[in-house]
C-alpha cells in the first residue's frame, strides 16, 4: 500500500465535512461569547454525546460488528437511528472496516493500521476511504433493518444529528449539541483506534498493540478495555474486571434483566486466564520485556486467587456443616466436597445446595489459576545465543 494516496483517491466530501465541523467547534467559542450559552443547550449536547456515542459502543460495536448480544427490534432500531447522529457512516460500512481491523490487525489490510503513525489510524485512513471496503459475512449483508439505514443514512444522519438539536435549541442548540458534540463523538471513537494501539498495558494478549486505556474506555463508554476487546471480541464486555468502567456493558447486561436483550456472549474465566497465560508462553517479544510481563501476569494469578480463596473461605463459613479444610486449595475443598458434601447434600435446603455448587465452581477456578502460576513458574527464558 502507498504511503501517500495520490489526490485522486482522496474522500473530498468527508475531507471537507470533517474540516468545516473542526473549524465550527473551534470558533464556537467565540459564539459563545457573543451569544452566551444556555443550559438548556449545555444538557442537550451532553445527552446527544451519550445517546449517539453509547449508540455506537453498544450498536454499532458490540451489537452489530460482534454479535455479542440479541436484543427486541425496537432497541436496535434505536441504536442505528442514535448511532447516525454520530456521523460515523452507516453501521454496515462501519462493521465492514472494523471487521477487517479485526481480522488484520497491524497489517497492511487494516484500515487503520497503528503501524502507519498515530495521526493516520486516528483520523487519516478516513481521507482516502472510498466507500463500503470489505466483503460483509451473509447474516449482515441479508439483514433488513441493517439494510434500510444504510440506504436512508444521509438524511437520518443530518435530522438526528443536526435538526434535531436545532429544533430542540434552536441555533445555540445546532452548534452545541450538534456541531461540537459531533465532533467529540469522532475524537472520542478514534481515539480507540490511535491512542488505544500504542499503549503498554496489554494484559490479555501481549501479541497484539490494542491495549488498555481507562481514558479512552471513560470517553467511549467503555471501549478502552481494548486489548482484552482484541483478545476476545466476541465478548459483550471490554471492561471484564469489577472495577473497570465499561457503562455499555453494565447498560446491557441491564436490558437483559429487563428482556429487552439476550443470549449474551461471555468468555468463560478458565478459558480467558488459560487463553492469555498461552498468548503471552507463544508471545515472541524481547526476553526482558517478556520476563517482566511474566512476572506481572504471575502477580495478576496470584491476586485472583486470593480474591477467589476469600470468597470460597466466606461460602465454606456458610455451608458450615462441611469441615473447614485448613490449607484452602483448590484440592482440599474439592476433597471436602466429595467427602462430606455428597452425604449432607441431600439434607440440605436449596440455599446451602446452592453454596455447594458455588464452592464446586470456585474450587475449579482455584485449581485453573494453580496451574496456570505453576506454569509461569516454571518458565525460563531462552538463553542468549553466543
Ligand atoms: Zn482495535
Ligand atoms: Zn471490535
Amino acid at each position: 500500500m502507498p504511503a501517500t494516496a495520490d489526490r485522486s483517491s482522496l474522500n473530498w466530501p468527508t475531507i471537507l465535512f470533517i474540516a468545516a465541523t473542526s473549524l465550527a467547534t473551534i470558533l464556537w467559542p467565540v459564539y459563545a461569547w457573543f451569544f452566551g450559552v444556555t443550559w438548556a443547550e449545555v444538557a442537550l449536547a451532553l445527552g446527544w454525546y451519550l445517546a449517539s456515542a453509547m449508540a455506537i459502543t453498544v450498536g454499532y460495536h458490540r451489537l452489530v460488528a460482534h454479535r455479542a448480544f440479541e436484543c427486541r427490534p425496537w432497541f436496535k432500531l434505536a441504536l442505528l437511528v442514535a448511532g447516525s447522529a454520530a456521523w460515523q457512516g452507516s453501521a454496515l460500512s462501519w462493521t465492514s472496516d472494523h471487521l477487517r481491523h479485526h481480522a488484520w490487525t497491524d497489517q497492511d489490510r487494516d484500515p487503520y493500521n497503528i503501524r502507519r503513525g498515530f495521526w493516520y489510524a486516528h483520523v487519516g485512513w478516513l481521507f482516502t476511504k472510498q466507500g463500503m471496503t470489505g466483503e460483509l459475512p451473509t447474516h449482515l449483508a441479508e439483514d433488513r433493518m441493517l439494510a434500510w439505514q444504510d440506504r436512508w443514512y444521509i438524511p437520518l444522519a443530518i435530522t438526528t444529528g443536526f435538526v434535531l438539536p436545532w429544533a430542540i435549541c434552536g441555533a445555540g442548540g445546532l452548534l452545541l449539541a450538534g456541531v461540537v458534540r459531533l465532533v467529540a463523538v469522532h475524537h472520542g471513537t478514534w481515539f480507540v483506534n490511535s491512542w488505544a494501539h500504542l499503549g503498554r498495558r496489554r494484559p490479555w494478549n501481549p501479541a497484539v498493540s490494542a491495549a488498555d486505556s481507562w481514558l479512552v474506555a471513560l470517553v467511549t463508554f467503555g471501549e478502552g478495555w481494548h486489548n482484552y476487546h482484541h483478545a476476545f471480541p466476541g465478548d459483550y464486555r471490554a471492561g471484564v474486571e469489577r472495577t473497570q468502567f465499561d457503562p455499555s456493558k453494565w447498560l446491557i447486561w441491564s436490558l437483559s434483566k429487563l428482556g429487552v436483550a439476550w443470549n449474551l456472549q461471555r468468555v468463560g474465566f478458565s478459558t480467558r486466564w488459560r487463553r492469555s497465560v498461552h498468548s503471552l508462553l507463544n508471545w515472541e517479544g524481547e526476553t526482558s520485556e517478556k520476563l517482566a510481563r511474566v512476572r506481572e501476569l504471575q502477580l495478576r494469578l496470584h491476586r485472583q486467587m486470593v480474591r477467589s480463596r476469600s470468597r470460597a473461605l466466606k461460602t465454606l463459613g456458610r455451608v458450615s456443616e462441611l469441615p473447614l479444610p485448613a490449607n484452602l486449595s483448590a484440592a482440599a475443598i474439592t476433597l471436602a466436597l466429595e467427602t462430606r458434601g455428597r452425604d449432607l447434600r441431600d439434607k440440605l435446603g436449596r440455599p446451602a445446595r446452592r453454596r455447594m455448587d458455588r464452592l464446586a465452581r470456585l474450587s475449579g477456578r482455584l485449581a485453573t489459576l494453580e496451574s496456570l502460576s505453576d506454569m509461569l513458574a516454571d518458565w525460563q527464558p531462552l538463553p542468549a545465543a553466543a
